[in-house]
Formats: C-alpha cells, sequence, structure tokens
C-alpha cells in the first residue's frame, strides 16, 4: 500500500460535492443550513485491519436517515460506498473512522428561505480510529453518569435518524467531567434511559440484555449485541428501563461503531459487581472482536494494490 505519512493525506481524506482533498482541506460553506441549522444527518462505519464493517448496513441506514429528512443528494449508494472506499484508499489507513454527512445545501439565489429550495450533497471522509472510550478505560470499565440534562424529545428530533442535535449530550458530558466521571446516559422526560453520549446502553437483569426500544438509535453495533446474544444463548430484549433499574442491573455495558463493546464499572458512584467489567459484557466483548478478527460482516477496503 501506499504510505501516505508524508503526504496531504497523512491526517484522513474527504469527499465534499463532487470533490475529493486532504481532509485538513475541506470546508463547509458558512452559509450552509447544514451548519446554520444543524440541518444534516450522517452515518459512521468503521475500518479495522483494513476492511469495513457493516458496510451496507450503515449505508441503508444513512439512506434511511436521508429519506425521513426529505434529503436527495444526487450520489445513489452504490456511488456513496465508492466514495467510502476512495477516501479510506485516499489515506491509506487500515484502522479508520469513516463519516457520511448529507447537507441541506443553501437555498438558491432568488429561491425563497425555505428547505425545500436547498440542493442537498454529500460529503465525507476517512479520519484515523475514534475510541468513543479508550481502550484503557474499557479495561477498567467505564465510570457513566445519568446526567441532569433529559434527551431532546423523539417528536420533536427523531433519535433513529442519526443528527448532530447533540446539545444535551454535550451538557452531559461535561457533567459527567464534573462528577469525575468518563460518559454520561439521558434519561427521557419519563424517566427511562435512552442513550448516550455516542452509544447505545445496555443492563443485564436477571441474566438478560435489556436495551431501551425507544429513544434511542437503532445502532449497528446494538444489532451485533443482538446476534451475539443468539450465539451464546443469551436472552436479549428491547423494552422501557428506568433510571432505578439501570442503577441495580447487575452489569451495564454500552456499545457503539468507535469503540465495539464497552463495559461500565461505576454508574452514579455505584458499583454494581466488583468495579471491573462484567463477566457477560466481557463475554460478549471478546467474541464481539473475536469475530470480527475472522471477517464477520467485513467489507475489505479497495486499496487497489496487492498488500490490501
Ligand atoms: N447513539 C448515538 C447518539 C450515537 O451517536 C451512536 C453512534 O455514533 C450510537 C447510539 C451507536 O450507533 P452505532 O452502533 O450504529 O455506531
Amino acid at each position: 500500500m501506499t504510505d501516505t505519512r508524508d503526504t496531504p493525506f497523512a491526517d484522513g481524506a474527504a469527499y465534499i460535492d463532487g470533490a475529493f482533498m486532504p481532509v485538513r482541506d475541506a470546508r463547509i460553506p458558512i452559509t450552509d443550513w447544514g451548519y446554520r441549522r444543524s440541518d444534516v444527518t450522517y452515518d459512521v462505519v468503521g475500518v479495522w485491519n483494513g476492511s469495513f464493517f457493516r458496510l451496507d448496513d450503515h449505508v441503508a441506514r444513512f439512506r434511511r436517515s436521508m429519506q425521513a429528512l426529505r434529503m436527495d443528494p444526487a450520489e445513489d449508494d452504490a456511488r456513496i460506498r465508492a466514495i467510502l472506499h476512495e477516501c479510506v484508499r485516499l489515506s491509506g489507513l487500515r484502522n479508520a473512522y469513516v463519516a457520511m454527512d448529507c447537507l441541506r445545501g443553501r437555498p438558491l439565489p432568488g429561491q425563497r428561505f425555505h428547505p425545500a429550495t436547498c440542493r442537498n450533497y454529500i460529503a465525507a471522509f476517512a479520519i484515523p480510529w475514534v475510541w468513543v472510550i479508550p481502550p484503557e478505560i474499557q479495561e477498567r470499565g467505564a465510570h457513566l453518569i445519568i446526567a441532569s440534562a433529559l434527551r431532546i424529545p423523539d417528536r420533536s428530533v427523531d433519535p433513529t435518524v442519526k443528527n448532530f442535535h447533540w446539545g444535551d449530550l454535550t451538557q452531559g458530558l461535561f457533567e459527567a467531567g464534573d462528577r469525575g466521571a468518563d460518559t454520561c446516559v439521558l434519561l427521557d422526560a419519563d424517566g427511562h434511559v435512552t442513550e448516550g453520549a455516542g452509544f447505545n446502553v445496555f443492563a443485564v437483569i436477571a441474566g438478560a440484555v435489556v436495551t431501551p426500544d425507544r429513544g434511542a438509535l437503532e445502532g449497528i453495533t446494538r444489532a451485533s449485541v443482538a446476534e451475539l446474544c443468539r450465539d451464546l444463548g443469551l436472552e436479549y430484549c428491547e423494552r422501557p428501563i428506568t433510571a432505578q433499574e439501570l442503577r441495580g442491573a447487575e452489569e451495564i455495558f454500552l456499545s457503539t461503531t468507535a469503540g465495539g463493546i464497552m463495559p461500565v464499572s461505576r454508574i452514579d458512584d455505584i458499583v454494581p459487581g466488583d468495579d471491573r467489567p462484567g463477566p457477560v459484557s466481557m463475554r460478549l466483548r471478546d467474541l464481539f472482536w473475536a469475530k470480527r478478527a475472522a471477517g464477520w460482516h467485513a467489507t475489505p477496503v479497495a486499496y487497489g494494490d496487492a498488500s490490501s
């Protein structure tokens, strides 16, 4: 593979509205509604050891999100997949965080100031792998808080459409830092657990793996957790979870593209087990990475040379 360390692509490659460029040169117009209104949807797929994980699932969810927001960019799904391959190829990265965005765009000159008059377009980039929770914190188990900010209501912003409405989650991350924790989970107005700052949340209750059935992104890694539970003969259930149930769970873990299955060892200073990742969480995490190493749901990146 081409060594890109000394090239303009050393810190990643991007695509914006038809053109590829080094990520350091990628720009969004300041008048774009994607920026001024957070009027954008996105998805993130991981590349690990030179292969995408569940690429088709991410692109399919991205298309559903665009349709929900009435966005219709020029690129079809095959072109989006090709763009993602090209961003990774240009970067030369073997482990990458690969984002795809669809931005509303700008009202065309002379047109009424309304989102329907904007030309939607795709942006994408590949940068070195990002950990939502770094491996050393995963080893001891993340320290989680239930934040005092509530998740934006799902009738206002649909959480199954991946979005940039992170004001609530960002507040929660600052509160977690102030309270000496690593990250946060948010409740809805009825006191049910929704999701955290970039991940789905799971509780182990009476030996079953339970995760919220609403108020959260339908995570692709969450779908992988459901598959792994079947492999391991564990009961898996999507249903409402109260804050009290989460605090009283036998184990808690989190899931995301940028981190996989991530054990929790404390919640609001409560220590559910022995202050270490729990056994069910660890079985799932170990199996997740073992199956990934064996090519589970993998699509090799088209690096275009003999080494890939
Ligand atoms: N919830 C939120 C708010 C997220 O941002 C993410 C991922 O970025 C997830 C859940 C997990 O989704 P996935 O497993 O598809 O990465």
